[in-house]
């Protein structure tokens, strides 16, 4: 039993010692492989599709079949990208799911968008599907889902309730980079999918997101009535 914290003078529950954790982590010869790139003439731009950029965002266009890419900062600025860029606004209701990382649903709050909460499927922790029908009011607007774990949410059910309702998916594939549905990599789906290519994520640049989409204008006909 442990009768005083370690703050307090007790004997520590982890002996190993400090640091447990380094931020930012360290990735093996990276300084080199951008010291290289920059050097043959390569192009780091913040502000153009140039250089590894575009040469990233054509790439991930054609492996989830999209036609648009755009990195942004994070998986978080992605989202935040998508709900602003369906023409969100305050009022409008957007229905996500109760088991994901925060920022599936957090930036609606910067959008004055209400959260509505569907509850998950017990073995894959996705969107329960069956239950999104019954959370839908007049001021529903769009759907907001992740492949928990890389396992994808039921597709073809989420598709049809947005035709029918007029909905748009924001399709958070932040777990499930090169995860498969029906031989097609998720991120192909939703109006809007994004993925957050963080140092956790399977796909990685470090920090950073990409938003990708078949369109360059929102709402479709339908979407706001
Ligand atoms: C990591 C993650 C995000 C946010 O990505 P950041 O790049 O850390 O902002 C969003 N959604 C899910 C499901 C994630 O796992």
């Amino acid at each position: 039993m442990i009768d005083k914290l370690a703050i307090h003078g007790g004997t520590p529950v982890i002996s190993n010692p400090k640091p447990h954790f380094r931020w930012p982590p360290h990735v093996e010869g990276l300084s080199k492989v951008v010291g290289d790139y920059i050097e043959s003439g390569g192009k780091l731009s913040i502000v153009d599709r140039s250089g590894i950029y575009q040469q990233l965002e054509d790439r991930l266009c054609s492996l989830m079949g999209r036609k648009y890419a755009i990195l942004t900062s994070s998986g978080t600025m992605a989202l935040y990208s998508a709900f602003f860029g369906i023409d969100l606004r305050p009022g409008d209701e957007v229905i996500s799911t109760v088991y994901s990382f925060h920022a599936t649903a957090t930036p609606l709050l910067h959008l004055g968008v209400k959260v509505v909460f569907c509850d998950v499927e017990p073995d894959t922790g996705n969107i329960n599907a069956s239950q999104i029908s019954g959370l839908i009011t007049e001021n529903t607007r769009a759907i907001v889902t992740n492949h928990m774990w890389g396992h994808p949410v039921d597709v073809s059910v989420i598709q049809d309730i947005c035709r029918e309702k007029g909905l748009a998916w924001v399709e958070d594939c932040s777990h499930a980079h090169f995860s498969e549905y029906r031989s097609r990599f998720v991120g192909a789906f939703g109006d809007v999918a994004v993925f957050s290519l963080q140092g956790n994520k399977l796909l990685t640049g470090g920090e950073g997101g990409v938003l990708l989409t078949n369109r360059t204008e929102y709402p479709s006909s339908g979407h706001r009535n």
